[in-house]
């Protein structure tokens, strides 16, 4: 009886197992995890802006930005987010190109589903492996979802996975929305992806579905080596995914803060010749919003272009003059022609990332460079050597001389002296000098950067007048040191 019963239930299950749609229900229950998870981080994002107003906007712009679907051009649909993702519609069903942050992914689905039908699509084209750009594919994917990436995405994707601790404290500073510590419940886990088709950097790959034809181009060197856009050949518009980054036209991330594999600027630069063969007449990228003009395109990408040619060429020729990456980061101006916003790149930070791309991180200066012994070891030994007094007043005049730069590399080796009072106060000043300074060029990790180390700075407590609120007492106190 019991092994009969057994054999009974056993059938019912498989049955069961059968009639069910088991890639529904765990895409559905991925969905719960993915909703309650955005859930978390927008509660994070609120109390980041209420407990500190300049800082949390500033470091969480796209994550403030409302999701909202629209048709962008005939039967090409977007959902806005930190990033975006698009549905391409055709008679033979859908083409999803990026899925988003996997916290932001059920939202920008049920609102695009909302307009384009609940289908399954039938190919997802991820331009890159980037957590903003794949977060929701397993969402959209229930078996049937040809996945395409670029060829390299699957080595990208290992080593950021692999890196994902560290790469998480990293982006914490930067965006201190996110949570303290990253997920491991298996509904948020985005990575692992295994493509169905891996595109080369030697042919596009295309397709025809419904009356409208696809080219996916590999263009490595922009965000990454497994960079690839979209191009729609008859309609003339490029769905750029990260190439040019969240805006266009501005200077390349060649080199990223959270700390990724150096990018290549001549590949960069081969991607960017080959996008002005397409000629563009649109662009839809995977952040904010899409630009539209055959001319204003091609004049903004030659431009582009032209820029990160300049700023790798006066490299090599530093480094063949001898010249320390230090000098060319200071002397290397992109010319009027060329200028760019540099909100997104930095070109003081593409050349240390050319120059150490081709030269690695022996700079052939120091031989300390060598050993495993950095400056700060010597920090406490030094301390108990120096006049305070007089190192605070170099200090000071760096700052009266607008050179915080200096006053920056003499507080980092000062920090932890008994008394430190007063250079709290100055490595306040230092940093706000270098904010204001960094305000002007506007380069948007620097600023996130710098807002970070000052929360840091305003933390500890202070118990002298900043240093430029009473020069008089502080010139009593001046210790000769010329
Ligand atoms: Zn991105």
């Amino acid at each position: 009886m019991r092994s009969k019963n057994f054999l009974i239930s056993l059938g019912v299950v498989a049955a069961a197992a059968l009639w069910i749609n088991w890639g529904l229900i765990e895409t559905k229950a991925r969905y719960a995890i993915a909703d309650a998870a955005g859930n978390v981080v927008v509660s994070n994002l609120a109390q980041a802006v209420a407990g500190n107003n300049d800082r949390g906007l500033a470091a969480a712009e796209l994550i403030t930005l409302p999701i909202t679907a629209e048709e962008v051009s005939p039967g090409i649909f977007r959902a806005s987010g930190v990033g975006n993702s698009y549905v391409l519609t055709t008679s033979e069903g859908n083409v999803v190109f990026d899925t988003g942050l996997i916290i932001q992914a059920s939202e920008q689905i049920d609102q695009l589903q909302a307009l384009t039908g609940d289908s399954e699509p039938v190919k997802i084209i991820l331009s890159h492996s980037h957590a903003d750009h794949v977060g929701g594919t397993r969402l959209w994917d229930q078996g049937q979802t040809q996945i395409i990436t670029h060829e390299a995405f699957e080595e990208e994707q290992r080593y950021l996975t692999e890196l994902n601790p560290y790469l998480h404290r990293r982006n914490r500073v930067l965006f201190p929305w996110l949570p303290e510590t990253p997920s491991t419940l298996p509904g948020l886990n985005f990575r692992g992806l295994i493509p169905d088709v891996r595109v080369d950097n030697d042919s596009p790959y295309r397709f025809t579905l419904g009356n409208r034809r696809f080219e996916v181009h590999a263009t490595p060197g922009a965000e990454g080596a497994d960079n690839l856009v979209l191009w729609l050949p008859d309609e003339k518009i490029l769905l750029s995914g990260d190439f040019f980054g969240p805006q266009f036209p501005q200077f390349p991330n060649l080199f990223t803060m959270r700390g990724e594999k150096m990018r290549k600027p001549v590949e960069y630069i081969a991607s960017l010749n080959h996008l002005l063969t397409l000629e563009p007449a649109a662009i839809l990228p995977s952040h904010l919003d899409g630009v539209w003009g055959k001319d204003f395109i091609r004049d903004n990408m030659v431009r582009i272009r032209d820029a990160v040619q300049f700023v790798h060429d006066e490299t090599v020729t530093g480094m063949n003059a001898g010249k320390s990456v230090e000098q060319l980061m200071e002397e290397v101006r992109l010319p009027t022609h060329l200028q760019l916003s540099q909100t997104h790149g930095k070109v003081s930070w593409a050349i240390r990332s050319i120059w150490e791309y081709y030269a690695t991180w022996f700079h052939f200066e120091h031989t300390s460079e060598l050993y495993a012994t950095p400056l700060t070891a010597i920090k406490k030994d030094l301390i108990s050597v120096v006049n305070i007094p007089a190192a605070m007043q170099l200090v000071r005049r760096y700052l009266k001389n607008s050179e915080p730069e200096k006053a920056l590399l003499l507080l980092e080796l000062l920090e932890g002296e008994p008394n430190s009072d007063l250079a709290r106060a100055a490595r306040l000043e230092t940093l706000e000098q270098l904010e204001r300074r960094a305000q002007e060029h506007a380069n948007d990790y620097e600023l996130y950067w710098l807002a970070s180390e000052l929360d840091k700075a305003r933390a500890a407590p202070l118990s002298a007048a900043p240093l430029s609120a009473s020069p008089h007492d502080d010139d009593k106190r001046d210790v000769q040191v010329d």
